[in-house]
């Protein structure tokens, strides 16, 4: 099946007013590769900035809490970010995971909620270095999608991210090898758990993504596109790896 790549950003604790200028190059860039879907996720107090400034580009946010709400001081939810503008969400990022401690049953719920508001959702998965060095990347990050995927998922809402904790922000990444059999891998879990629909969800790629090494990452098979940090907090750097997508 055809799947058309998508490239998303990620500014995480990043940015400000003033950034949001980047988003017009970005925005055009988007323009001009029709064959590519492209969306940025911003803090939460630039969604509504964001989604105003570039009506043209899919803004999202980088994380929403479960229940649509209720007494949970300091927490965003989905309806709140999907009425500010955003249309999709991230959501069980490593960041979180090792920052406040969410698990995939949170990423599950989180999913839930995002997609019970409308949006689209990028559920990220991936092991630790340990992990890896110990050989359990492969069964981490089944056991990662097989306890955050809903039972109702399908390719019109979801996409995985597959993210290797080390490679975020570090400026390594897998062999190209790794990387393809963990996507395989991915797939295949995906099937056992929502069948056919499996094949319509797209896979990104995460971890250290940069103009320099996005082209030959995204031709992998079952590399659907990228989950980009770093390098989407500028135009400078997230546009070329937009035009890799492209095959620009
Ligand atoms: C991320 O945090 O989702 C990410 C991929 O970061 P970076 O591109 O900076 O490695």
């Amino acid at each position: 099946m055809m799947r058309r790549k998508l490239v998303a950003g990620n500014w995480k604790m990043n940015g400000d007013r003033a950034s949001l200028a980047e988003l017009d190059a970005i925005a055009a860039a988007a323009q001009a590769a029709p064959q590519v879907d492209v969306g940025v996720a911003v803090p939460f107090t630039l969604i509504a900035a964001a989604a105003d400034r570039v009506p043209t580009l899919s803004i999202g946010a980088e994380d929403v809490h479960e229940a649509d709400h209720g007494a949970h001081t300091g927490c965003v939810s989905a309806p709140m970010v999907r009425e500010a503008g955003a249309r999709f969400a991230i959501v069980g990022h490593s960041e979180r995971r090792a920052d406040q401690h969410e698990t995939s049953h949170d990423a599950w719920a989180k999913a839930a909620a995002a997609h019970r508001a409308g949006l689209s959702v990028i559920l990220c998965c991936g092991e630790t270095e340990a992990e890896r060095n110990a050989d359990r990347a492969e069964r981490i990050v089944q056991a990662q999608i097989e306890k955050s995927v809903p039972d109702d998922a399908d390719g019109s809402w979801l996409t995985l991210a597959y993210e290797p904790r080390w490679a975020i922000g570090t400026g390594r990444t897998p062999t190209p090898e790794d990387i393809a059999a963990i996507h395989a891998i991915a797939r295949a879990k995906l099937r056992m758990l929502i069948g056919d629909r499996a094949d319509g969800v797209r896979i990104l790629y995460g971890g250290s993504v940069t103009g320099a090494n996005a082209a030959s990452i995204l031709a992998l098979e079952n590399v659907d596109g990228a989950l980009v940090g770093g390098a989407s907090l500028t135009a400078a750097k997230f546009v070329p790896i937009i035009e890799g997508a492209a095959g620009l």
